[in-house]
């Protein structure tokens, strides 16, 4: 392994627009905050990739031997529809459609994001705070704020000072944005808003009458804003400047453009020293997403149970789909790209269950050494998983010469390759070996030996017999499905 010592770990820093050799606050330990989702719905595969994308990056810290405090929150208050300061808060909505009280939509779309993250098989956080847990150092920030001048109250409503701010500071600089700008194209309804600009944006928001979920505050009954929870979240949690700030493109402006601010305002010190931001999972060259409904559920996606797919795919097959693109790179979802990642990931598979009956022999044709320090190198050059996908692969070639005797590897050598393996394809890349699970293989050969009956029925013309290997199958919970490159089956 190689020592963190040497800081070979280089990362895209959003902030600088440029790749910088990552050295932490405090050596030896990474403060990492991640923003979570809010809980008003199921997540979607666009979320997991995001949070997939920032497992692995925290897979890979600790595997380089660093102590991370990864924190990552739950929004469940304060996120106003389309992102703005005026609209009702999605929780609210979603609770007055359904008729239930807010938390219970905060814990049902909690509990399901958990799921989801679980099966995916990514770590928790180790600290997973809420915004409506913090609404007393959200208080304190927002007044700290207007006591430094950089705030202002209007009837009951806080906001942060954008213009005055940008006086000795750059609000902008992560988006690459200026203010005159922003100013231009940031709408506002006439009447409709009590900012003394457009850019300004809320600390804290004074509730109407209707307004379901508000605390009581200096400027009475009110809810914080979404960008405050996490200045406050992250500092408390992390210090007042940290390692890492992540989330998905999208937030970058003006989400984390306004944690910046607030920070800056409140303590006079950059919060974030690298700011990382996940690209976007495509369906159809669209980016997936809840308010356009051009979504895939997790679920549609592991039962096939959606016209997109011809089958159902295993969570560890997904993940290794995602991880063969880079994560600041877009990914366009597909059954076909599914499909040939999952065969590729069967072949990895197969490939280390060889490797581990390979007889030793005196001497090695191939530099396991050298081998491994290009899949930490592709590591280190700002987490680039596909490169490391592809030395996994020139070692799965290695293995099948070696089985063909063409090539050979000392004891020694072999056991290198098979730790190394390990360490990358399980801990860090964060698979699981699928095709150990006996049952399930088994499993597939007999419903394999079904559809093979079945195609011998269909072209016998025995349609009946056809027929009813198709629906004795579904009867138990297996479904088949016909598609162009054959009958592939879920199981409910
Ligand atoms: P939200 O719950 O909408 O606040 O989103 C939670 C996280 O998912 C944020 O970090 C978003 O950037 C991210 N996200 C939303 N849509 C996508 C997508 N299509 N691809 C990747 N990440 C996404
Ligand atoms: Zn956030």
């Amino acid at each position: 392994m190689t020592s963190i010592k040497e800081n070979k770990l280089s990362v895209y820093n959003s902030l600088s627009r440029s790749k910088e050799l990552f050295v932490p606050v405090v050596k030896d330990h990474v403060g990492m905050y991640v923003c979570g989702p809010t809980v008003y719905s199921n997540v979607h595969l666009g979320n997991a990739r995001t949070f997939i994308s920032f497992d692995m990056i925290y897979r890979y810290l600790k595997h380089l031997g660093y102590k991370v405090r990864y924190v990552r929150n739950i929004t469940d208050a304060g996120h106003l529809e389309d992102d703005s300061d005026d609209g009702e808060d999605k929780i609210s909505i979603k609770a007055r459609l359904e008729k239930l009280e807010p938390m219970q939509i905060v814990q049902q779309y909690t509990v399901d994001f958990h799921n989801v993250l679980r099966l995916f098989n990514n770590y928790p956080p180790d600290i997973e705070p809420t915004a409506t847990g913090h609404i007393v150092e959200q208080i304190k920030m927002a007044k700290t704020i207007l006591e430094n001048g950089l705030a202002y109250e209007v009837n009951g409503s806080i906001y942060f000072d954008v213009e005055k701010y940008n006086k000795d500071n750059h609000y902008g600089k992560l988006s690459g944005r200026n203010i005159d700008e922003l100013h231009s194209n940031t709408r506002t309804l006439e009447g409709q808003s009590d900012k003394k600009n457009p850019q300004d944006f809320a600390l804290w928001k004074k509730a109407s009458p209707t307004h379901l979920q508000f605390w009581d505050s200096p400027w009475g009954d009110g809810f914080p804003g979404w960008h405050l929870e996490c200045s406050v979240m992250s500092t408390k949690y992390l210090g007042d400047q940290f390692d890492i700030h992540g989330g998905g493109m999208d937030l970058k402006f003006p989400h984390h453009e306004c944690e910046i601010a607030q920070n800056k305002a409140a303590n006079g010190k950059e919060p974030v020293k690298y700011w990382l931001h996940a690209n976007m999972l495509t369906l159809n060259g669209k980016r997936m997403s809840k308010s356009t409904g051009n979504t895939l559920n997790p679920d549609e996606l592991f039962s096939g149970d959606t016209p997109l797919l011809e089958k159902g795919f295993h969570p560890t097959a997904v993940r290794f789909f995602m991880m063969q693109a880079h994560y600041r790179s877009v990914l366009d979802f597909s059954n076909d790209a599914l499909a040939a990642s999952e065969k590729g990931f069967q072949r990895l598979m197969n490939g280390m269950k060889v490797l581990k009956t390979l007889e030793a022999k005196k001497t090695s044709t191939f530099d396991v050494k050298e081998w491994i320090e290009k899949c930490y190198s592709a590591m280190d050059d700002d987490f680039n998983t596909p490169i490391l996908i592809s030395h996994l692969f020139d070692a799965m070639k290695i293995v099948n010469q070696v089985a063909d005797n063409k090539a050979s590897l000392t004891k020694d050598d072999l056991e290198l390759l098979i730790k190394t393996l390990n360490d990358f394809v399980f801990e860090v890349l964060g698979l699981e070996d699928i095709s150990i699970d006996n049952s399930s293989d088994k499993l597939s050969g007999v419903v394999n030996m079904l559809i093979q009956m079945r195609n011998d029925a269909r072209n016998d013309k025995n349609w009946s017999l056809s027929d009813e290997i198709r629906d004795k199958l579904k009867d138990i919970g297996i479904q088949l499905k016909d598609g162009k490159d054959g009958t592939s089956f879920s199981v409910e």
